[in-house]
């Protein structure tokens, strides 16, 4: 352990410091904000599986941070370094995540102590459906308590395991769909979740870009046009981000910061081909529309408009902090700048879009699926086709007035009702932008008191929560 290792605080403990210090701005009843910070209950299981004429132990967690709001809503992560400190820091962004992003949900996270890349598909259904079972036996799986989503390790596949576990045991439970989110479409999964966190981000830059006092603070100018990323992680959401932004806000992406290393391309990489051939190579060494670079970590360091660390926490920490040069940070992934680095550079004048709502829109599309689940229907499908014809009609009768036919490409996209994609994509970006706005509020109000980003999205998570548990006479 170096010194700055040694100088850094775990995770929970690196959450917590950015808690309190945001809670001194907030006016709550004595006890109440202890009550909020801590972390309410952490079920440990230990199982076994039979696999490779062994039986093989796994830990699993399921941590409920707050229950102020049920259900409680998180991911569960499938990494070798999950311990309890990981599931409950991530547990408590949860709750803050939920209350910044207005959906009604407490907060929670899962992890199972896992590398799944060492296990064949089969195998990780197996040790999946145990642990689900463990889970749901004790209602940390259940559409009215406690509703996962996939995080790190975990994706559409793992949450079809855990929906069809959930239903084998609760047969007569009509709302078992919405046990879980994050699932495949035939199961009740939304369309749109599995971009949803990318797109969020995505979402998010926009609305920053739309003030531009806000923009006025990271020294760049115009638009999201042309500003140079660097994305850390091609995972889903690092990989929705950056395609999102190259593709559609031509927002280059000049660096990718991958396991095996980095490939850096000033013009822009081709974020589709980079991701097929991650896929086939099983990393970033060989791609041909960029440059390798072996150390990934020293490209954080890199010269560029915005950084999106995309992977894993604690990547920005006090040993590489102060060389930080991107005057804007977006932290796709949860916790990605330690408490320590975010002093460092708030006192540098970087300016951070916080976890807790730049990658809200992960949990926000999970809400809309675990209602569409309780409804039973699908978004947009009693009216998309009431929809087209009203606006056929109302086509006709502008081409009767005015003698002339409408132009057909536009008839097309004029004409073309809301399906449920549509619908979830208003409804995230209805999400984002009012989220933000409410952050930026207080941090515009109390930014002469040195009030951040971060610390002004905690200021609104700790009201909500706090008006939640004072209306329950807690
Ligand atoms: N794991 C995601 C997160 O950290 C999604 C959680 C959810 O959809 O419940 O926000």
């Amino acid at each position: 352990m170096d010194a700055h290792q040694a100088a850094e605080p775990s995770f929970r403990d690196s959450v917590d410091a950015m808690y309190r210090r945001a809670v001194k701005y907030v006016d709550l009843p004595p006890g109440l904000a202890e009550k909020i910070r801590v972390c309410n209950s952490t079920y440990t299981v230990r199982f076994g599986v039979r696999l490779r004429g062994e039986m093989q132990t796994f830990v699993g967690y399921r941590s409920v941070h707050k229950e102020h709001l049920e259900p409680v809503k998180g991911g569960i992560r499938y990494a070798p370094n999950v311990d309890q400190d990981e599931v409950e820091a991530l547990a408590a962004l949860m709750t803050y995540k939920c209350a910044v992003m207005e959906v009604p949900y407490g907060g929670s996270k899962g992890g199972l102590c896992i590398d799944p890349r060492a296990w064949t598909e089969e195998e990780l259904e197996r040790i999946t459906r145990r642990f689900a079972s463990e889970l749901i036996k004790r209602d940390l799986i259940n559409p009215a308590t406690n509703v996962p989503a996939p995080d790190m390790g975990t994706g559409e596949r793992e949450m079809a395991w855990i929906v069809d576990q959930y239903r084998r045991t609760r047969t007569d439970d009509i709302n078992a769909a919405a046990c879980v989110t994050g699932k495949p479409r035939n199961l009740g999964g939304i369309a749109g979740r599995v971009e949803a966190t990318g797109r969020g981000v995505q979402y998010a830059l926009r609305e920053f870009f739309r003030h531009k006092q806000d923009v006025a603070l990271t020294g760049l100018k115009g638009g999201l046009k042309g500003k140079r990323v660097i994305v850390q992680g091609l995972g889903n959401v690092g990989y929705h981000a950056a395609k999102f932004l190259s593709e559609e806000d031509d927002a280059p992406v000049v660096a990718v910061l991958e396991r095996d290393g980095a490939v850096i391309n000033p013009k822009g990489l081709n974020i589709e081909d980079l991701k097929e051939h991650l896929k086939a190579a099983g990393g970033v060494k060989g791609f041909e529309g960029g440059s390798y670079v072996a150390d990934a970590a020293s490209l954080l360091e890199a010269e560029c408009d915005i950084l999106i660390p995309a992977a894993m926490e604690g990547v920005i920490n006090l040993s590489n902090a102060e060389r930080i040069k991107a005057p804007l940070i977006i932290e796709a992934a949860n916790g990605p700048v330690t408490a320590g680095a975010d002093r460092i550079l708030r006192e540098k004048g970087v300016v951070i879009i916080p976890d807790m709502y730049a990658n809200g829109g992960g949990v926000t599309v999970s809400y809309f699926e675990w209602v569409k689940n309780l409804q039973h229907i699908r978004f947009g499908r009693m009216q998309r086709r009431q929809e087209e014809a009203r606006h056929e009609k109302l086509i006709s009768a502008l081409e009767e007035m005015t003698g002339k036919p409408f132009p057909v490409e536009m008839r097309e996209a004029f004409v073309k009702g809301t399906d449920e994609l549509d619908l979830v994509r208003s409804g995230l970006d209805d999400t984002m932008r009012s989220a933000y706005s409410n952050i930026a509020e207080i941090w515009r109000a109390k930014r002469d008191e040195g009030v951040d980003l971060r610390t002004a999205a905690f200021i609104l998570a700790i009201q909500r929560i706090g008006l939640s548990y004072r209306s329950l006479g807690l």
